[in-house]
């Protein structure tokens, strides 16, 4: 294992740098960089592809990525592949080649950027699916630098959390996720449940003057996702941005009803209610607010564009103005999605 120092790419795009970074090809190389960061006393973070997190510019730990991109089939039967995938795996890649497989289940979650050790972190979710519902296990080294792998049941998934978030928000408590394996089905079940994707259907069939198809394939939905996100979300390639920025308010049922009396919509959610956090800001009057290099995308407020020259610092003086302004006009305190790493 070498270690450097590095600039560090973020789909933020903003300027940082880590004092040592190194790139870990094996589990071996990972227990050598956990027992480097605690002689050192420096702490270790992994960082995947940048899309979710806000970088400062110094960052303190050890950096390490992890190079593994590899697909392993585990197991087969009549309903179910088991996967082990690397956690350099670029996630969108493993969603096209596990559809092209004809391994269900990931389409969804099509086109969001980042890293597949990275998405059991925060439970990457989007369209009606959450990918907790397909991962079997996650592979981990652990500050005390021991390879274990640690079972879904165990891992806490909840809406955009997991316990891997909340470790790594203890910024003591060193991890490295080396793989995750998936269970993905063999025969198609696709979920049309959120709303703008079963529209999708329905309208690119009127304009083709079809019937309505009773269940698309995947890959159509796989399609249809990214063309809904192609249209809506900024591309980071060309307005730097970190996907949404503020989670989705999970509230009480007194909670939604104080609301419904300002004109926000809480929908039902687990046990209680979920309330845009876009539609609190869009209600707030933050769509397409600027201050300088930042801004609010103007069809999604959630997402938080670097125009330019943006610093961390202004950025996250800009959401805490957000967070601000809602708490005051809503009683809510919005979350950040994207996590801090100085
Ligand atoms: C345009 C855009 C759209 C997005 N849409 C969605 C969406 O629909 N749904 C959604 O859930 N997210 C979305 N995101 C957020 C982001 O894509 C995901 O959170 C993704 O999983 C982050 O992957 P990454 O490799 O970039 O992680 P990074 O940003 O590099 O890291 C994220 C966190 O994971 C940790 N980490 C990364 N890799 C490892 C590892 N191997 N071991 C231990 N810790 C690690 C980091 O320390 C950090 O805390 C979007 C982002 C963008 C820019």
């Amino acid at each position: 294992m070498i270690t450097e120092p590095r600039q560090l790419p973020n789909t933020l795009k903003l300027p940082a740098n880590a004092r040592l970074a190194a790139d870990l090809s094996s589990a071996a190389d990972a227990i050598e960089a956990m027992v480097y960061a605690a002689n050192a006393g420096c702490g270790l973070r992994c960082l995947g592809e940048g899309s979710n997190v806000v970088l400062l510019p110094e960052v303190q730990p050890l950096v390490c990525y992890v190079k593994d991109t590899s697909i392993s089939l585990l197991s087969r039967d009549e309903d179910f592949v088991t996967i082990k995938v690397g956690a350099g795996k670029n996630w969108h890649e493993l969603v096209e080649e596990t559809l092209a497989q004809g391994w269900f289940g990931l389409e969804n979650l099509a086109l969001i950027p980042g890293s597949v050790g990275a998405a059991p972190i925060q439970n990457i979710g989007a369209y009606g699916v959450e990918v907790a519902q397909f991962i079997e296990s996650v592979s981990v080294i652990d500050a005390n630098q021991t390879a274990r792998d640690i079972a879904a049941s165990d891992c806490a998934f909840a809406y955009r959390d997991s316990v891997f978030k909340a470790r790594l928000a203890a910024s003591d408590q060193a991890l490295i996720i080396l793989s995750v394996t998936f269970r993905l089905p063999l025969r198609a079940n696709v979920n049309l449940a959120y709303a703008e994707l079963a529209e999708a259907f329905e309208l690119d069939t009127a304009k083709a003057g079809k019937q309505k198809p009773h269940a698309p394939a995947p890959l159509q939905v796989a399609a249809a996702v990214m063309a809904i996100r192609r249209k809506k979300l900024p591309d980071p390639g060309e307005y730097a941005n970190a996907g949404s920025f503020f989670k989705n308010p999970v509230i009480d049922a007194s909670t939604a009803q104080r609301l419904q009396v300002r004109s926000v919509t809480p929908y039902r959610f687990a046990q209680g209610y979920k309330v845009s956090a876009a539609q609190l800001m869009d209600l707030a009057g933050w769509k397409g607010a600027r201050s300088g290099d930042v801004g609010c995308w103007p069809k999604q407020p959630l997402v938080l564009v670097n125009y330019g020259q943006a610093s961390a610092e202004h950025l996250l003086g800009f959401a805490q103005e957000i967070q601000r302004s809602i708490a005051e006009r809503f009683e809510i305190q919005l979350e950040l999605e994207p996590s801090v790493v100085s």
